[in-house]
């Protein structure tokens, strides 16, 4: 296990010699980012920025961006590129963003990369791009994605298959009801894999030909997939 992994085990500040910068958590629906992303706000205090979680909370405000947003969201197709930088944009202006931040599910399209390049090229004092991809494989992913439920409290996600809540549809921490994403169906699932390997697999490419690029199995217990990406983020990190 890798210091900063030990440390996580013993609630302890990673040992990153650096600031945590960028890091950009790829990956197909289901994989884990949100689950991995939270992992790393534990340990870095960098805030996650999920444009998932941002365009749901426009969705239930009834913004304008939400009503744009909702059935597109809902056939498990891909908001347009122009809408969701706009929206990143504006996230990234927020004092906590300083020290780093996680994009979890940005950016999914080439041209939603090449907007944050060329912002965070204007970024003199920015650090570069860290991005982890995480894989798991497709039948897996069905399984996670349907057995998904969250809680409408606190956020935190369960899987009725994998990570069952303690009492049936109740969160453990909150005891509220839990709630299963409109998407998380399995109709909707294909249409958001389709998005993926059409609009989504060129990102990882071109973070992979860009370099400070890892790839993690994310098929194992939460913590180890954890270990490996923070040990991946350090190694990128400090790459001169
Ligand atoms: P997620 O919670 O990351 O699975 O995102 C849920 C849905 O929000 C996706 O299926 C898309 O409809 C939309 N979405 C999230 N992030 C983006 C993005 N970067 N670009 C376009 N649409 C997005």
């Amino acid at each position: 296990m890798s210091s900063s992994a030990t440390a996580i085990a013993n609630g302890r500040d990673s040992g990153m010699k650096t600031l945590p910068g960028p890091i950009l958590l790829l990956g197909a629906p289901g994989v884990g980012k949100g689950t991995q992303a939270k992992e790393l706000v534990k340990l870095w205090g960098i805030p996650q920025i999920s444009t998932g979680d941002l365009l749901r909370t426009n969705v239930s405000l009834g913004t304008t961006l939400g009503k744009l947003a909702k059935e597109i969201m809902q056939r498990g197709e891909l908001v347009p590129d122009s809408l969701v930088n706009e929206m990143v944009a504006v996230r990234l202006q927020q004092p906590d963003t300083a020290n780093g931040y996680i994009l979890d599910g940005f950016p999914r399209t080439l041209p939603q990369a090449g907007w944050l390049d060329g912002r965070l090229a204007t970024q003199t004092q920015a650090l570069p791009v860290v991005a982890v991809s995480i894989r798991v494989d497709y039948n897996q992913l069905l399984r996670r994605i349907t057995g998904r439920r969250n809680c409408p409290v606190c956020g935190t996600i369960y899987n009725v298959y994998v990570k069952p809540s303690k009492i049936d549809g109740r969160c453990d921490v909150e005891g509220a009801t839990l709630v299963q994403r409109a998407d998380d169906t399995e109709k909707v699932f294909v249409e958001r894999m389709r998005a993926y390997e059409a609009m989504t697999a060129p990102v990882v490419e071109h973070y992979r030909t860009l370099g400070r690029f890892a790839e993690v199995d994310g098929d194992r217990p939460i913590a180890e997939v954890a270990a490996g990406i923070i040990a991946a983020v350090e190694r990128l990190r400090a790459i001169a």
